[in-house]
Formats: structure tokens, C-alpha cells, sequence
């Protein structure tokens, strides 16, 4: 029987939770998968360790800083290391099985677009891109002949449910939400929640900013409109549910009364393991749920008012144009205010809110107005939240 050659892997935001969780499972499977770009942006000396663990053929550091570094790191190292963006897009272009785009922020959109645009499969886990310019990146990928594989734990869970014989018969989509950590806090709490006890999310281990949002529910805002733009569906049709045990993910709601659900740990490599291997199955967990052990599934309705970012993101989806660049980036600029200890935890909701209401009517949306308005918006909500203080 003759070998088969491995599936050869970019990842995109390697030094990232996102990252170091597909990089585990690819450190498991080494006849399996070949790493081709590795890329981060700014932590030399985690992309330098994860360069020597993983092999890849391309190292990219897209920040402007310590280049020099990383070369001296990695100079005995059989591999081709660059700098910058655009040297990232340039290799984006060659031939690659998969690319895992875990990069956070809308600055993960570019690389995206260009893997879509060379027909590429992308495993899209950085859900700013598809909440900032939705139809452009689905444009392209139908355009190119691109494959986009749904990656962010709800999302994945309606690609494994989701039945496309029975595609008529889907009435919607319901996404869980923990609650994050102040799921029971008061409104005094949250107006007085630092940045430390709004990281401490109760079931998942991710990143600063996603986990932010999670605190104040815009996680579950931009996946609302991540749905929308990866399942085609009206947001009316995306229904949410606070669900604090984090087991089921996701569930596809059929006409006939059925409701069809993905349950699995809250692990980023169950998500992860499927794009990977898809269209098959990596026999990787060892551990099930044991669900005599959790004893009980609780769901809860989201209180709107003590967190009202899913209802402003279902806003900002029906407005259209580019009202949902806007919040994404209003998001963005308000959380790393608030990482930085500059302003207050529910600054961050008002400054979106107040973001929405400049959001200029527009009907053809290309790509340079989203990266226009996404850079303007971040400005002027920084000068507003400045003003503020
Ligand atoms: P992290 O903050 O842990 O990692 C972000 C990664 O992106 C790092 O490798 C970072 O590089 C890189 N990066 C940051 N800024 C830039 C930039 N301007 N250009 C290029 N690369 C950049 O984030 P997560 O892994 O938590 O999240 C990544 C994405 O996946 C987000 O969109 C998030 O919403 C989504 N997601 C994450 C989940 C999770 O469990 N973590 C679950 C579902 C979705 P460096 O560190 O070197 O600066
Ligand atoms: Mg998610």
C-alpha cells in the first residue's frame, strides 16, 4: 500500500489560542499533516518555538517588529522566514490544502480573501472578517470556487447537523451562549466589572478579545451575524440561547418539529479536529462527555437588558451597508480601551451603540469602503471614548 501524502496546513494566528490548539492536534499527527505557513504577528519567541516544533516551510512575522530577532532565532532552521503582510498574502497565493484562519480581528479579512480567491479551503475561526464584509468574502469564495468551513464552535456544530437534502425544511438555527462570567452579575457589577474578572470566562480558554466579548455578550452579537452570512439565513431565523453548561453548541431547527444538535467538551479542538480532517473524522479524543456525570443541561433567555450587544448586532445586520464594519470595529477599539484599564466594562456596548447611529446608507459595498469605514470608525470612536473619560 503506498503512503498517502500529508494534507499540508497554513495557521494563520499561530501564537493564538486558536492556534495552539489546531498546532496540538497537528503535533499528533505528523504522517497526517505538513505545516506549510506559519504566521503571528508579534510574539517572536512563541512563533520561533512553535517554527522548531512544526516544520514549516514558511515562517511569516506580520507585525513591524522583531524580524531581525526571529531570523537570529531560526537561522539554523531549514525554512524560508518573511515579514509583513503583504509578504503573507503573496504566499496565501500558492497551493495548500488548508488554511485554519485564526487571527483575531478584522485583519484576519485580507488573508481570507486571499484563499478564497485562489479556490483555496479555508477554515474561517476569525469571525470579524465574515461579520465586517459577510458578502464579499461569500462572493468571493463562490466566485473563485473557494471552500469556507465554518469553525467557531456554534457555527461548526450547524455544519455537522446541518442537512443539505433537507435544506427546505430547516425553519432556523439556534446558537447556545454560556453567559459568560457575569451571566448573574447586577447591572451594578457590570457597571463596576474589571478587566480581570471579565477574563475569567467559566468554560473556555481562548484569547483576550474574544473572551471580552464573551463577557458582554458581542461574542454572541457577531456570531448571530457570522450565522447569517455562513448558513444565508434573515436574522430572525438565528435564534440564541444562554446554555451555561457549554456542551451543546449548536442546533439545526427542522419544519417537522425536529431539532437536530452537536454536543461535545468546550474545546476548541473538537471544532477544530473536523475542519481539519473534514470531509472525514480524526479519531483524536480520548475523553467523552459523561453526561450522567453533568447531570443536568440548564437554558436560559438572554437578558436583554443587562446585555444588549446581541440585539444591536441584529440591528446592525438589518441595517445593512456597512453598519456591521462599523460595530465590529467600534468592538474592537472599545474592548482594547478596556483591556487597558481606560475606560469601564459597559463603555463598551455604549460606544457601539453610539458608533451605529454615524453608519452611513450605502447599497453596493466594496471591499476598500469596509477597510475605509473600519479604520475612520476606530478613530473616531477612540477620540469619543477619549472624550469620555
Ligand atoms: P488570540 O488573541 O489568542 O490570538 C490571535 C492571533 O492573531 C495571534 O497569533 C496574534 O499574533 C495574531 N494577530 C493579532 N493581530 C494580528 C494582525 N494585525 N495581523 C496578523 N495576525 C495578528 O485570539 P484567539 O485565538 O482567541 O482568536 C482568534 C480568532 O478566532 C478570533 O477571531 C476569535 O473570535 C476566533 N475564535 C476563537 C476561539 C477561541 O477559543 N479562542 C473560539 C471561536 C472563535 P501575536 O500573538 O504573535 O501577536
Ligand atoms: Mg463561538
Amino acid at each position: 500500500m503506498t503512503k498517502s501524502m500529508p494534507k499540508t496546513v497554513n495557521i494563520l494566528g499561530a501564537t493564538g489560542s486558536i492556534g495552539a490548539s489546531v498546532l496540538d492536534l497537528i503535533g499528533r499527527y505528523p504522517d497526517q499533516y505538513a505545516v506549510h505557513i506559519l504566521a503571528a504577528h508579534s510574539n517572536i519567541d512563541a512563533l520561533a518555538t512553535l517554527a522548531r516544533q512544526h516544520h514549516p516551510v514558511h515562517v511569516v512575522l506580520t507585525g513591524n517588529h522583531g524580524y531581525d530577532q526571529l531570523k537570529a532565532q531560526l537561522a539554523d532552521m531549514d525554512c524560508h522566514i518573511h515579514h509583513g503582510m503583504d509578504a503573507l498574502l503573496d504566499l496565501l497565493a500558492e497551493d495548500c490544502d488548508l488554511t485554519v484562519n485564526g487571527i483575531s480581528g478584522v485583519a484576519g479579512l485580507l488573508p481570507s480573501l486571499k484563499v478564497l480567491e485562489h479556490g483555496g479551503t479555508c477554515a474561517i475561526a476569525n469571525k470579524e472578517s465574515l461579520v465586517a464584509a459577510g458578502a464579499i468574502v461569500m462572493e468571493t469564495c463562490r466566485k473563485y470556487g473557494g471552500t469556507i468551513l465554518p469553525t467557531d464552535s456554534e457555527h461548526n456544530a450547524i455544519f455537522q447537523v446541518w442537512s443539505h437534502s433537507h435544506q427546505q425544511a430547516i425553519n432556523s438555527i439556534t446558537l447556545t451562549a454560556s453567559g459568560g462570567p457575569f451571566l448573574h452579575a447586577s447591572q451594578h457589577d457590570l457597571d463596576h466589572a474589571t478587566a480581570d474578572q471579565a477574563l475569567r470566562h467559566p468554560n473556555w480558554d481562548m484569547g483576550r478579545k474574544i473572551s471580552i466579548d464573551s463577557a458582554t455578550m458581542m461574542n454572541k452579537g457577531l456570531e448571530v451575524i457570522e450565522a447569517c452570512v455562513l448558513f444565508d439565513l434573515p436574522e430572525d431565523r438565528v435564534k440564541v440561547v444562554i446554555h451555561p453548561q457549554s456542551i451543546i453548541h449548536g442546533l439545526v431547527n427542522y419544519a417537522d418539529g425536529s431539532m437536530l444538535a452537536q454536543l461535545g467538551p468546550a474545546d476548541m479542538r473538537v471544532p477544530l479536529s473536523y475542519v481539519l480532517a473534514w470531509p472525514d473524522r480524526l479519531p483524536w479524543a480520548t475523553d467523552h462527555i459523561d453526561l450522567a456525570a453533568i447531570g443536568q443541561f440548564d437554558f436560559l433567555a438572554v437578558d436583554h437588558d443587562r446585555f444588549p450587544a446581541v440585539k444591536l448586532s441584529r440591528q446592525a445586520w438589518r441595517a445593512g451597508g456597512l453598519a456591521p464594519a462599523i460595530l465590529n470595529a467600534a468592538n474592537e477599539v472599545a474592548v482594547a480601551a478596556f483591556l487597558d484599564h481606560r475606560i469601564g466594562f459597559t463603555d463598551i456596548v455604549a460606544a457601539i451603540d453610539h458608533a451605529l447611529s454615524y453608519a452611513p446608507s450605502a447599497s453596493a459595498i466594496h471591499l476598500d469602503d469596509i477597510l475605509a469605514i473600519d479604520m475612520e470608525t476606530k478613530t473616531r470612536i477612540a477620540a469619543w471614548l477619549e472624550e469620555r473619560r
